[in-house]
């Protein structure tokens, strides 16, 4: 199949590389040469690991990039699209503007999913003459390990549609999960409010960074503590989710901590700026707390 992913960031870069293993045919699409080119190389790096874990070897992975063909314009990059995925800022203005493109763009048959984290799949698909072929495929983040696939239909997503988007999850050996279109879905309106809640215990000085990641991980056996899994998901796009599931209930319960909001205002996005509750500036293995946000 040819599939069009609309973002190089870390979501994009991550669905491009699952569908091009498997042999399909990608076109990266981004706003910008540099965007494209940073996304393409994180692919690459992403790859150099497999090749090292002696899963893949050398030729695949070649044969796998050579299968991902970037772009800066939507048309072209969507023009013989079967399946369009976007994966672009989170942000619903941005959403609504570019699923009006594609439906201009890309060809009337193919589904339009969207993987955003938390806004609705009905509101994406209004945008669009297509309400039947637009869907929820929510990937989780990194894309090459994860097997969940999120799969939220939207009021007027067809049988035919969510069909699709199951069996081609199942196909990259993911489990796909169907869900109801609510602010959040299931995923993040479950593990959003325990990140907004170790953010407001840091803020309020109840403990330290180290101290929350280290009871959550060691107490609860979560592989990573809520602030470094907030860096790794990205402070920006924790702020727009928490933002949408306030605005979409209307309960202060999702009101976002005061420390989030100064943090992305201040450009501290996690580990993809270099900075979050951790500095990644160094770049090697070891966490090392932002001593900023200390008390
Ligand atoms: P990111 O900031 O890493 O990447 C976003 C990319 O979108 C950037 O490269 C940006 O240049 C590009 N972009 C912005 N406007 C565009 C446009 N008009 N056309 C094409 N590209 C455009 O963000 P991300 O973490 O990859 O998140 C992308 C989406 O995936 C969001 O909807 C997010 O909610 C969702 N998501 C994120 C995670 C996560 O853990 N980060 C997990 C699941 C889903």
């Amino acid at each position: 199949m040819n599939i069009s992913v609309i973002g190089a960031g870390q979501m994009g870069g991550g669905i491009a590389q699952v569908f091009a293993t498997k042999g399909h045919h990608v076109s990266l699409v981004d706003i910008s040469q540099e965007a494209l080119d940073r996304g393409l190389a994180a692919i690459g790096k992403s790859l150099d690991r497999i090749v090292r874990k002696e899963v893949i070897s050398v030729e695949e992975k070649d044969a796998t990039l050579g299968r991902i063909t970037g772009f800066t314009d939507m048309g072209a990059g969507t023009q013989d699209a079967d399946l369009v995925i976007e994966a672009a800022t989170e942000n619903v203005d941005l959403k609504l503007k570019i699923f009006a493109q594609l439906d201009r763009l890309a060809p009337a048959a193919a589904p339009l999913a969207t993987n955003t984290s938390s806004i609705s799949i009905t509101r994406i698909a209004a945008a669009t003459q297509r309400p039947d072929k637009v869907i929820g495929m929510h990937f989780m983040n990194p894309v090459p390990v994860m097997k969940l696939v999120e799969v939220i239909r939207g009021y007027a997503t067809s049988d035919a549609t969510t069909d699709l988007v199951m069996s081609l999850s199942r196909e990259l050996n993911k489990v796909p999960v169907a869900v109801n279109d609510y602010p959040g879905f299931v995923a993040n309106r479950v593990l959003m409010p325990m990140i907004n809640e170790a953010i407001t215990t840091l803020f309020e000085g109840v403990a330290g960074v180290e101290e929350i990641d280290t009871v959550m991980k060691l107490g609860m056996a979560h592989p990573m503590g809520p602030l470094q899994l907030a860096d790794y998901i990205g402070l920006d796009t924790c702020l727009a989710i928490l933002r949408v599931m306030h605005e979409g209930f209307g309960r202060p319960h999702y009101q976002p901590c005061p420390l989030l909001v100064n943090m992305v205002t201040a450009g501290k996005l996690g580990r993809k700026s270099g900075e979050g509750f951790y500095d990644y500036a160094g770049g090697g293995k070891e966490l090392v707390v932002s001593t900023s946000f200390q008390k």
